[in-house]
């Protein structure tokens, strides 16, 4: 039986990450050109920087490959897990080549690098001037687990057209279990994949109630012995723990189904996916083939394709009917639409023509395919005012990678009836399970993570090889770095110096560094003065002089680039330090330690394992700290 998971109604926890919504059109149409003739503004801004929070920038100079071609650093030689294997460490980021020194000295000026504070500074830019993601990986495959069962079938290409040839699957006994006592496996040890067979049918298989019942062999030959036995093809799947029978295909009469030659490219990259260790997260633990038995998807073009054994479904969109093609019933997913086609909904994609830039683009520049504006503004290192004040090293908890597969807190729920919702298409178990033909995916938005006053580091006896330890700086650390900037218009400048400052509120921090989902990296940055060079010409050159520091009052006028509404309302409560709330965590089942049972758990409809619903979904960042509205856990119901 599938496990029973309760919710937590009394307590509720905050996400790491929050979204803030894209607004309806992005803000596009400057022109580079132009924009820098207006900007009669050069010079730098002396910028303050205090650590609110521990924070943490990794020197990647100790890093080195061992034997099996693995990135390691160990700055640390003491930094072990419970087992007494040496794991990963850091120190902080310096000018220090750490792998070239015999006897480092840790105690060398700790460095923030200007990239890191312009790659943060850009962020908060493009969020509150409602400009392009500009940092959006264009290239990424979208891809979920599936949830309805996929059904076989042979593709094929004939003269060009990709099809697919419904089939019944057969399953055939590795062991005996249930009411099906043979035992195949060393036949099925000596097959191929897609090989010809010939089965007599031996019963009906029975399952467990939630499973579809099924057609078992009872005999199989390599040649047609008699009338009895039917034509089918060996189709090895997943080979899951508890697994009971493989699959044969015997093909269905019925009319074959024409697939988009995208379908079949999605399928290979579905396989390149199933042979991409670092993908399948909640089933790295179980020994993967990956389908090597189809063959090696990255030596593999869509025409190797031809003549497989496939699992296939199909939704509504409303686009059409798109078809998903995958090596296992319950398999993954590759959707059609990807990252850029879904920002590109309201315009956000990254910008390609210096007359139509959005105030990201036009400021902090921009490389596209045929044009490329160059960056007005340049952020130099931040160096230590004071003595630095580190903290003693320690091991940081797991931090997850960005799980684009969870929907529930990447996209939208668009209507309540869907009880599943991905980049393509919804669902309803009852009423729409072949898709809402009016759905239109939607992404939340732009990724910020709540700051944490308090961060969350990890027991001595829990520490593993995945977790790093590193030494970061204490809060209440200074540092200075400066901003120049050339040829601005004053609108920009007044809205360079609102982000960096957040609006010059006190209570406003950015984040900044490695540990953001745990609790490290909040910064608060000021403008100590502003610095203008007054262009002069003399004879035939020009020669710029400084003018006096201008008081900051005169830019008092912060901001006229900013969009003015709840995308900024929402900036600034992401972004108040002073109001951090108190529990933040990855999402978690109360009595299980993996962050993953909660999605588990968050799909679960009770009654029907077969037929998940999601139940919560991410709140708003307005609604991400109501007690009411917020987050639950789970709680596991122990079996009986
Ligand atoms: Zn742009």
């Amino acid at each position: 039986m599938p496990d029973k998971y309760n919710i937590v109604e009394n307590e509720t926890f905050v996400n790491p990450y929050n979204f803030i919504p894209l607004q309806q059109k992005c803000t596009k149409g400057l022109n580079y050109r132009t924009l820098k003739k207006e900007g009669t503004l050069t010079g730098w801004l002396n910028c303050e920087l205090t650590t609110l929070t521990p924070v943490f920038v990794p020197n990647t100079t100790s890093v080195f490959e061992d034997h099996e071609g693995k990135k390691r650093s160990h700055v640390f030689p003491d930094a072990k897990d419970k087992d007494g294997n040496k794991i990963n460490s850091y120190d902080f980021y310096s000018y220090t080549d750490l792998g070239n020194e015999q006897n480092p000295d840790f105690s060398k000026s700790p460095v923030i690098p200007g990239s890191e504070i312009r790659g943060v500074i850009r962020t908060a830019f493009e969020a509150v001037t409602n400009s392009c993601m500009s940092t959006i990986d264009k290239e990424k495959s979208l891809y979920k687990r599936t949830v309805k069962v996929g059904a076989p079938g042979i593709l094929k290409n004939e003269s060009g057209v990709w099809k697919i040839f419904p089939c019944k699957r057969i399953g055939i006994a590795k062991r005996p279990a249930n009411n099906d006592s043979n035992n195949f496996s060393s036949k099925i040890n000596s097959l191929k994949e897609g090989q010809k067979v010939y089965i007599k049918i031996g019963g009906t298989y029975r399952t467990r109630r939630h499973f579809p019942a099924f057609d078992f062999v009872g005999d199989i030959q390599d040649n047609k012995v008699s009338d009895e036995y039917i034509e089918g093809y060996f189709h090895a799947g997943e080979p899951f723990q508890r697994k009971h029978h493989e699959s044969i295909f015997i093909l269905k009469n019925c009319p074959e189904i024409k697939v988009e030659k995208k379908a079949v490219e999605e399928l290979l990259e579905n396989l390149k996916l199933y042979q991409d260790e670092s993908v399948n997260l909640e089933y790295k633990k179980i020994t993967h083939k990956g389908y090597k038995k189809i063959g090696n998807a990255s030596d593999m073009s869509i025409m190797d394709l031809n003549d497989k054994l496939v699992y296939y479904s199909s939704c509504a969109t409303k686009t059409g009917i798109k078809y998903y093609l995958s090596p296992a019933a319950i398999g993954r997913e590759v959707f059609h639409n990807t990252l850029e086609d879904l920002i590109g909904l309201y315009n956000h994609q990254p910008c390609e023509k210096l007359d139509d830039l959005c105030p990201a683009c036009a400021l902090f520049g921009m490389t596209a395919k045929e044009n490329s504006a160059a960056s007005r503004v340049r952020f130099t290192d931040a160096t230590c005012i004071d003595t630095p004040y580190f903290d003693d090293p320690v091991t940081l908890k797991e931090l997850a990678s960005p799980k684009i597969s969870a929907t529930e807190f990447y996209l939208k729920k668009k209507n309540n009836n869907h009880d599943m919702w991905n980049y393509d298409y919804a669902m309803n178990w009852n009423s729409l399970i072949n898709g809402d033909p009016n759905y239109t995916p939607e992404i939340r938005g732009r990724k910020f993570y709540w700051h944490q006053k308090n961060p969350d580091y990890i027991e001595t006896d829990e520490i593993t090889e995945r977790n790093v330890h590193v030494r970061p700086l204490k809060k209440a650390n200074r540092f200075s770095f400066k901003v120049y900037f050339n040829n601005i218009t004053t609108k920009e400048l007044n809205t360079l110096i609102w982000i960096l400052e957040i609006g010059g509120d006190k209570q406003q921090a950015h984040k900044l560094g490695m540990g953001k989902p745990i609790g490290l990296g909040s910064v608060r940055i000021s403008v100590t003065d502003i610095n203008i060079r007054e262009m002069v010409k003399k004879d035939d050159t020009i020669e710029y002089k400084k003018k006096d520091n201008l008081p900051k009052d005169q830019y008092k006028n912060f901001g006229d680039l900013l969009i003015n509404d709840m995308q900024l309302e929402q900036f600034k409560t992401i972004t108040n330090f002073d109001q951090a709330p108190d529990n933040v965590s990855y999402p978690y089942v109360t009595n299980e330690d993996e962050t993953f049972r909660w999605f588990v758990a968050n799909k679960l409809k009770r009654e029907n394992a077969m037929k998940p619903s999601i139940s919560q979904e991410l709140p708003g960042i307005d609604n991400a700290l109501d007690k009411e509205k917020g987050l639950h856990p789970y709680r596991k119901v122990p079996n009986d």
